[in-house]
């Protein structure tokens, strides 16, 4: 092995990595590289990436569950002989959708365009989705409807460094993504970094006196506080009225969705001081283009994101930058900063469960047309839209509902809400089917369980968070048996639906994207192997290979037929469990510097879990004083879902009506035992991120 460029594995600023030989198999040594996203840095988990590698658990040979209830190795050809022979006699039975598919936002774009195609044209199937649905679904269905495109930043992450106001609406990039913050330095400088977080989080720490404002809301109540934010640009004059007339369907909308929410009454309802707020929307305003300000910046993540009315407080916020005339110009803008590693990729090529690849309607008829040929099948052979994801967990081993599932790039037994029923629901299936790295929560439940590549292991493309695609590239041979998740779709459609057979190279997979995603929104005809190779920063949507691509969006018109953004009166509503006498705190989950999603991977990483071993649950002085509990001792934690004990950590960075805890455990550490999937309207996104809950002293079994 030569030294080879690729990214980190985890998230999805992907930051640039060179992999170095060492002499242990299978192992690389890692150094970051420039690139203008991460600047040359890496965070802890991209420096002990490699280590994933080499685990003592990684899994390398396929495993069968047997008669005495152990998964037992087997070969390839067994497993998937297996799993097709299940597979054609439940459809026999039940019908095409009796078999379900569940990917995740962190395969590369050729797994999930090919997991999506397996589903529609191998299987049959309407149930196919995915775990973005947990991560960015609520700002993708916002941006959507009120831009005509998703695409998380649509523009240079870089962009951000020339501000002189950044309003962080729920993102804790100082823990998620270290290396971003050197992009916020311009905006902190100039004393406008704004933080919108229940928790004084790392992020929030990054407000030093008098260099920005962090408003700590009650949780649930973003959306209110951004109401109010626009309130006060709009009743003080410090609106673009100009850039709303022109750009804008409804710019008497905003003003009527607003006008309720003077900062008083905000108050009330968020905790946060009007005086606060007013000073907020002020700085926010004086940055903004209109004024003569440097540029403005609105980013949400999912601490605005993961609710119940999470597409509307996304709304709110795309209000209130349309109401400073922000997106589309340079400099500023609104946008989402996506988790997943290929979090914007994983939702371009087809994996969710109303979407074709190029990001079109599954519904549309000439998008099904057009897929339909590059696939080579009957447009009437296509299934129509499917279950979103919660909704086919739920559905899985009922009456009606599928009686199968594969599992791609995901830990639903730590990763999704009310894991209770979760775990019910895959019980009751005939056949589970897991793919993954190392024996997840949920692998190790499984009928069977394929080993798979990853990142270092593997050739392939990732799209960052600003819809940039990358080259992932293979640096090792991969240990014992392990296979490409490409291989798993190729040997069950040979065994199922020969007559379309499945490529399991990655550039000629990716080929067949790029004409699939042609013409579409996310546009990646232009966007070559080749071109990639030679390290050319593409964007999408690069429709011919003569087209620079598309760094910046909505310069002269949104992705709406006529051009115009859309203003979408959206109001304030409470959290779906909210507060009650017998459980009068918000449990809010989240993300530590340490790990990373279900912790699957880094709880594998020695130095990691040294650092942060365990769960736990952070509460205020005032909380323990009132509990009797002191740092380090256990409390239960009951909401309507279940019941579990954790050390407290007892900490004023967390409101006294407030508990936090991470999501990244497993086990009796599952903080999602808890969590609500009362579901957004529109996204289909679960309520992760604000519950009621009761909290007492206990002891610990
Ligand atoms: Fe960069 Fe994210 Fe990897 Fe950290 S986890 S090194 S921020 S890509």
């Amino acid at each position: 092995m030569t030294a080879v460029d690729t990214h980190c594995p985890y998230c999805a600023l992907q930051c640039a990595t060179t992999l170095h030989p060492v002499e242990r198999p299978g192992a690389v040594a890692v150094q970051p590289r420039e690139f203008p996203t991460n600047r040359g840095g890496l965070c802890r988990k991209g420096w002990t990436a490699p280590e994933v590698l080499t685990v003592p658990d990684r899994l390398t040979k396929p495993l069968v569950r047997n008669a005495a209830g152990d998964l037992v190795e087997t070969s390839w050809d067994e497993a998937l002989d297996f799993v097709a022979d299940r597979i054609r006699s439940l459809q026999t039975a039940y019908g095409d959708d009796a078999v379900a598919v569940f990917g995740g936002g962190g395969l590369t774009n050729e797994k999930a365009y090919a997991l999506g195609k397996f589903a529609r044209v191998t299987l049959r199937t309407s149930n196919v989705d995915y775990n973005g649905r947990f991560c960015m679904s609520s700002a993708a269905a916002a941006t959507n409807r009120a831009f005509g495109i998703d695409r998380g930043l649509p523009f240079p992450l870089t962009d951000l460094g020339g501000a002189g106001a950044i309003l962080l609406v729920g993102s804790n990039i100082a823990e998620t993504m270290p290396p971003a913050v050197a992009h916020l330095d311009a905006a902190r400088a100039a004393g406008g970094l704004l933080v919108v977080d229940p928790r004084r989080t790392a992020t929030a720490g990054l407000v030093d006196e008098g260099a920005g404002v962090h408003l700590q809301p009650t949780p649930g109540t973003d959306l209110a506080l951004v109401l109010s934010l626009t309130h006060v640009v709009l009743q003080e004059g410090l609106a673009d009225t100009a850039y709303l007339q022109e750009r804008t369907d409804d710019p008497d909308g905003l003003f009527r969705s607003t006008a309720g929410w003077w900062p008083e009454r905000a108050e009330r309802v968020t905790g946060v001081p009007a005086v606060t707020i007013r000073q907020a929307a002020r700085l926010l305003a004086a940055a903004a283009p209109v004024h003569g300000g440097a540029g403005a910046f609105i980013l949400t993540g999912r601490g605005a994101e993961q609710h119940s009315k999470g597409t509307d407080t996304v709304t709110a916020c795309i209000n209130l930058a349309l109401a400073l005339g922000l997106p589309g110009r340079l400099g500023s803008g609104y946008g989402c900063i996506t988790g997943q590693g290929n979090g914007q990729g994983g939702r371009e090529h087809g994996q969710k469960a109303d979407q074709l690849p190029g990001y079109r309607s599954i519904a549309d008829p000439a998008a099904r047309a057009h897929v339909a040929g590059v696939w080579g099948v009957d447009p009437d052979d296509l299934p129509g839209p499917g279950r979103s994801a919660v909704e086919l967990i739920n559905a899985l081993g009922t009456p009606e509902g599928p009686r199968a599932l594969l599992v791609h790039g995901s830990n639903l037994l730590v990763s999704a809400p009310r894991l209770a029923s979760v775990r019910e629901h895959l019980a009751a299936l005939d056949l589970l089917v897991v793919a993954d790295v190392v024996p997840s929560e949920t692998a190790l439940i499984a009928d069977v369980v394929f080993p798979v590549t990853q990142w270092a292991e593997e050739d392939g493309t990732m799209t960052s968070l600003e819809g940039r695609v990358l080259r992932r590239r293979a640096a090792v041979t991969p240990p014992g048996e392990v296979r490409s998740d490409l291989a798993i779709f190729a040997g069950l459609a040979e065994r199922l639906r020969p007559a379309t057979p499945f490529s399991t190279d990655p550039a000629e997979v990716f080929e067949e994207l790029r004409l699939a995603s042609a013409g579409g929104i996310a546009d990646y005809a232009g966007i070559s192997w080749a071109r990639l190779d030679a390290d050319e920063a593409l964007f999408w949507p690069c429709p011919e290979e003569s087209h620079p691509g598309t760094p910046r969006l909505f310069a002269d018109r949104f992705g709406t037929p006529d051009g115009r953004a859309r203003v979408i009166a959206v109001d304030h509503r409470p959290v779906a469990d909210d507060l009650r006498g017998e459980a009068p705190l918000y449990l809010v989950t989240g993300r530590l510097l340490q790990h990373y999603q279900s912790g699957a991977q880094t709880r594998r990483v020695v130095e990691l879990a040294e650092a942060e071993p365990e769960v736990f649950a952070e509460i205020h002085p005032r909380v323990a004083a009132q509990l009797g509990v002191s740092d380090g001792r256990p409390v239960r934690l009951t909401t309507a879902r279940g019941s579990m004990v954790l050390p407290a950590r007892v900490t004023t960075d967390v409101r006294p009506d407030t508990v936090f805890v991470p999501f990244h455990f497993g086990g009796e550490g599952s903080v999602n035992e808890l969590t609500n999937d009362a579901l957004d309207p529109v996204s289909k996104m679960p309520e992760f991120k604000a519950c009621a809950v009761e909290l007492a002293a206990a002891s610990l079994s």
